[in-house]
């Protein structure tokens, strides 16, 4: 059975890109009826941010990204599950000892005692030749029995893999086809570093085994190590897994996107208010497209539709306005409750609604919602949208507008229209739409002559959202105010 993984690093904030590789595993997983689990690659102890794992998992979770195996968040806590564990690569020291002593025995890998100070140094001399060829193999040929003396007196080391030399490596990718590379383009990578811990090669390959991997989907960053890794499973005597390595995420310049171009993890856009279904589904379609080239798809319609055919060997555009329409068409779909609750926080933040008039203005809320929801892309838009409901003077947008409210039959118009306000029980949508027909009635004026000059008066505008909403998100109060500010 299909078992694969996302295999981060705890080094901060999820790059939108981790959100793809994750989300890709996850598809192919569910499309094969597999397995889909999280491991920790936490070996470099320098790189580590304190909360990393909460914020990835909390990530997953609101993206509904779900995995079946690693550390899951239950009430805010991290617990494991699964029977491949321990998933966090720092609690697998010893399973790390216990394979690297295998390859040192078979002669796979070897002790390597060189200092820092020359290792600078031929870094140095070969930069200066302009032929970056790496580690120079000086303790290669050191006898192992001579270096576990030097071992057991102390000496400092690290543990490197014998890389042979000038080898053609040749693997089938599931994106990128044939891949040849050959093992001249790398040095004897270290294995275990001098701090006993293993390097990200050394771990991910025994894991990868030991956790049952069939396919390894990752950034194609990663596609140059895939040789090396590929040697230590002919070293352990391992099947190979097959490989998918996925096209990066580009910006409209073709360059890596990266976090000085603005927002790149999934957290700013969480916070910018992108529902979490339109996220994964715009991300999905960045370097992948299903044979129907449908665009807006539920995850089941994803996984239905999902196979590492159809991802394409070049960069995938991150493309905002993309993005930012299939966000608009999630918001319109969107349960209006949900999206009230999700606003809510932007609007208190405005300081337009206080933290104690939540519940009591929560059905006002909902109306601003309403009328929102058709026109904003992302729900932070909120509070610059509900602006117009909040002003004490409204803006008169153009010309237009003010040669509207010049007309005739204008002013007494507004008159009667206040009035009907003054004396209404109540003002909502109801009575929003029963007052035009009670105008109509009395004054015989009708459509555009009776809707226009009214929301002029009330919006500035001459096209917004539906003016029966307007009159009851308004209220009195401030309809009265705004009539008598375009009267003057
Ligand atoms: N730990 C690596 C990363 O941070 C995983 C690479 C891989 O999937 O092999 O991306």
């Amino acid at each position: 059975t299909v078992r694969v993984r996302f295999a981060p690093s705890p080094t901060g904030y999820v790059h939108i890109g981790s959100l793809r590789t994750a989300l890709y595993n996850y598809l192919f997983a569910r499309r094969n009826n597999g397995k889909y689990i999280i491991r920790i690659e936490d070996t470099d102890r320098t790189r580590y941010v304190e909360g990393s794992i909460e914020n990835l998992l909390s990530s997953m979770e609101w993206a509904k990204i779900i995995h079946d195996e690693g550390p899951m968040l239950e009430d805010g806590k991290v617990v494991v599950k699964g029977e491949y564990g321990p998933y966090t690569q720092s609690e697998r020291l010893g399973i790390y000892k216990e394979h690297i002593e295998k390859l040192l025995e078979s002669g796979h890998a070897y002790y390597c005692f060189c200092s820092k100070e020359r290792l600078d140094k031929i870094r140095e001399e070969q930069k200066e030749k302009g032929e970056m060829l790496g580690y120079d193999g000086h303790c290669r040929s050191i006898p192992l029995d001579e270096a576990k003396k030097r071992v057991q007196n102390g000496e400092p080391h690290v543990i490197r893999l014998k890389l042979p030399k000038d080898r053609e490596i040749i693997f089938h990718d599931l994106v990128r086809g044939t891949v040849t590379m050959n093992t001249k383009d790398s040095d004897d990578q270290v294995l275990i570093k001098s701090d006993g811990f293993p390097t990200y090669h050394f771990a991910v390959v025994v894991d990868d085994y030991l956790m049952g991997i069939t396919h390894m989907v990752r950034g194609e960053e990663w596609l140059p190590s895939t040789p090396k890794q590929i040697i230590l499973y002919e070293a352990f005597g391992w099947e190979l897994p097959k490989f998918a390595h996925l096209p990066n995420i580009l910006n409209k310049e073709k360059k890596k996107l990266s976090k000085r171009q603005g927002d790149v993890a999934v957290e700013d856009f969480r916070k910018k208010g992108y529902l979490p279904e339109a996220l994964v589904n715009y991300i999905a379609l960045v370097g992948w497209s299903p044979e129907d080239n449908k665009e807006i798809m539920t995850m089941d319609e994803m996984i239905e539709r999902f196979s590492f055919d159809r991802v394409s060997k070049s960069g995938g555009v991150f493309d905002v306005d993309k993005l930012n329409w299939v966000s608009a068409h999630y918001i319109k779909e969107a349960d209006i409750d949900r999206l009230t609750e999700l606003c809510i926080p932007y609007l208190v933040e405005a300081n337009m609604i206080a933290e104690d008039e939540v519940e009591s203005k929560y059905e006002w809320v909902k109306m601003i919602v309403e009328t929102a929801k058709e026109r904003i892309s992302y729900l932070s838009e909120i509070s610059e949208y509900a602006k117009q409901f909040f002003i004490q003077k409204v803006i008169l947008e153009n010309n237009d507008v003010k040669e509207m409210l010049k007309l005739e039959h204008v002013p007494s118009l507004l008159n009667t229209f206040k009035d009907k306000i003054m004396d209404a029980e109540v003002i909502d949508a109801v009575f929003g739409k029963k007052v035009f027909k009670m105008i109509q009635k009395e004054t015989g004026i009708k459509g555009k002559n009776l809707y226009m000059p009214i929301r002029a008066a009330l919006t500035g505008q001459l096209h917004g959202p539906d003016i029966d909403k307007v009159i009851a998100i308004l209220g009195r109060e401030n309809i009265i105010k705004r009539i008598e500010y375009v009267k003057e």
